[in-house]
């Protein structure tokens, strides 16, 4: 009774739920697809990474404190920051820590050092769950047809997730500012950054599909700011 029960649920809820799935992974598939990057190698997907010059250097420049650091086996070339508030976990994937100096990898740190300390992590799941329960309310409420309900679906899944990808390029910026308040050299965020143009094999800078699809700040937009900062 009990799993008749359940169907009972989705099946009224299956438009909510639809919703839900396809708004999540539309709006961070970018995250989804370079964290799976590491899979299928023959070694551990992740691996912790015992490099004490990483927290170190981000305790000496910033104050905070990160101890926790996971190599991603994956030829793309990323960092990344998660984990819970109090017990943060840096993410860089192999391929960046083997071809980046010291000194572009500081700004990597610096960078993800910025999402943490600004909360980005439980912002982005706070606005994505605030999304999700508005969502819930509306999608009670909707009585269309089949073909109807599914156009609506697809159609904000879509939409919503073009804005949450603005809001996101929003904290880039923020993480990007942070690294360059803490960096001695803007000259290294450019050439980290330039690096990273180069292993890019995503849509150009100036296009529409880079700048509705993607949370990442397009690298010659990068570079200007770098450029342009002055302490
Ligand atoms: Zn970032």
């Amino acid at each position: 009774v009990w799993y008749f029960e359940k169907m009972k649920l989705l099946r009224k809820n299956i438009w909510f739920v639809l919703f839900a799935m396809s708004y999540v992974l539309f709006a961070n598939w970018h995250v989804f697809l370079t964290s799976l990057t590491g899979f299928g190698k023959p070694q551990a997907a992740f691996v912790k990474l015992e490099d004490p010059t990483l927290s170190t250097f981000i305790k000496e420049k910033t104050g905070v404190e990160i101890r926790d650091f996971y190599l991603v086996n994956s030829d793309a070339v990323f960092g990344g920051m998660t984990g819970i508030p109090t017990k943060p976990i840096m993410t860089i994937s192999k391929k960046m820590y083997e071809t980046f100096l010291p000194s572009e990898l500081q700004y990597v740190l610096l960078h993800e050092t910025g999402h943490y300390v600004h909360h980005h992590l439980v912002k982005e799941a706070l606005i994505q769950l605030g999304v999700v329960i508005v969502a819930f309310m509306v999608f009670r409420k909707v009585k269309l047809s089949r073909f109807g309900s599914l156009s609506l679906v697809l159609a904000s899944a879509f939409f919503i997730g073009i804005l949450t990808i603005q809001l996101m390029r929003a904290f880039e910026w923020q993480a990007d500012t942070y690294a360059l308040q803490h960096l001695d050299d803007p000259q290294v965020m450019i050439s980290a950054t330039k690096k990273l143009q180069s292993a890019w094999t995503g849509p150009a800078d100036d296009s529409v599909q880079r700048f509705l699809f993607y949370r990442g700040i397009p690298y010659s937009q990068r570079i200007q700011f770098a450029e342009s900062y002055r302490n």
